[in-house]
């Protein structure tokens, strides 16, 4: 089983040794600030990273960069749009460089215009975007909360948006965006309405990623608000049935929970306990 949290990079360098350090061994990074346009890359520390991540053994293949909260692929204004194909880019073209796997986006938010325009411009940013990028880096588009003019709060959506695109995409699922959107992992009709509109779209097999979010706010209520594993909506006993199926359990868990390092490794401890609970090994 993988997991990890979202960790911050001060500096990027620590980043594998306070995983492990947090009992994890996958994680997921922003490349630099989410929130300023400006890119920059800083190669030595890049350097050190990637030798830290021999050191350490973590796989990159497990490893995600969650793309600027700027990208709005979906933007009806052309130079919003622009600059958003080109951070989301630049994003992939630093994941290779540093030796990891996935970029992870949200597809965007629809601003005024229709959803099937907006998915639209998605799909035509996607393709844009993939034909001149690093091959060996794999492109994920998280589900979304349905709040604010998101587009991508189903599988249907993301579905349409990775066809029209014409590329091989991937997918997140977000444990709390899902229940935020309806979708009740907490019991057995939930999971199985969840599963089977997954094989009925994009495939389980496509699922290379899992953002494991406890939500601060009941089911279906549009707030994307996260909280920690067992403190909120879902719940232990929710956790527990998400758990219970052994589909998920191939798919790395990465939390984006409130806090830090420390916060972290009490999460990741009851993810821990929640998996003996079940007599799943690590
Ligand atoms: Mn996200
Ligand atoms: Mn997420
Ligand atoms: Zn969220």
């Amino acid at each position: 089983m993988f997991i990890g949290a979202h960790m911050t990079i001060n500096p990027l360098s620590s980043v594998p040794s306070r995983t492990l350090k947090i009992g994890g061994n996958t994680f997921q990074i922003f490349s630099q600030s989410p929130r300023m346009w400006r890119m920059n890359f800083n190669e030595k520390e890049v350097e050190k990273f990637r030798e830290e991540m021999s050191k350490t053994g973590i796989d990159p293949t497990k490893v995600m960069i969650h793309a600027s909260y700027l990208v709005n692929l979906a933007s009806p204004k052309e130079e919003i749009w622009e600059k958003s194909k080109n951070r989301l880019k630049w994003e992939l073209e630093v994941a290779h460089r540093m030796g990891l796997k996935y970029v992870n986006v949200h597809p965007g938010s629809r601003v005024g215009s229709s959803e099937d325009e907006a998915m639209e411009r998605v799909a035509r940013a996607i393709s844009e975007v993939l034909k001149d990028s690093p091959q060996d880096v794999k492109l994920l588009l998280e589900i979304v909360s349905p709040k604010g003019g998101n587009i991508g709060y189903n599988f249907f959506q993301l579905k349409k948006m990775a066809d029209m695109s014409g590329c091989e995409v991937e997918f997140t699922y977000d444990t709390c965006h899902g229940f935020d959107g309806g979708y009740d992992i907490c019991s057995k009709d939930g999971m199985e309405r969840l599963l089977e509109e997954i094989d009925k779209t994009v495939g389980m097999n496509k699922i290379a990623m899992c953002h494991l979010n406890d939500s601060k706010f009941p089911i279906n209520v549009h707030k994307d608000r996260h909280e920690r594993i067992g403190k909120g909506y879902i719940g232990r006993e929710g956790f527990s049935n998400f758990f219970s199926y052994k589909v998920v359990h191939s798919i790395p868990m990465v939390l984006e929970t409130p806090g830090g390092d420390e916060e972290h490794a009490e999460d990741i401890a009851v993810v821990k306990e929640i998996w003996s609970s079940l007599g799943i090994s690590k």
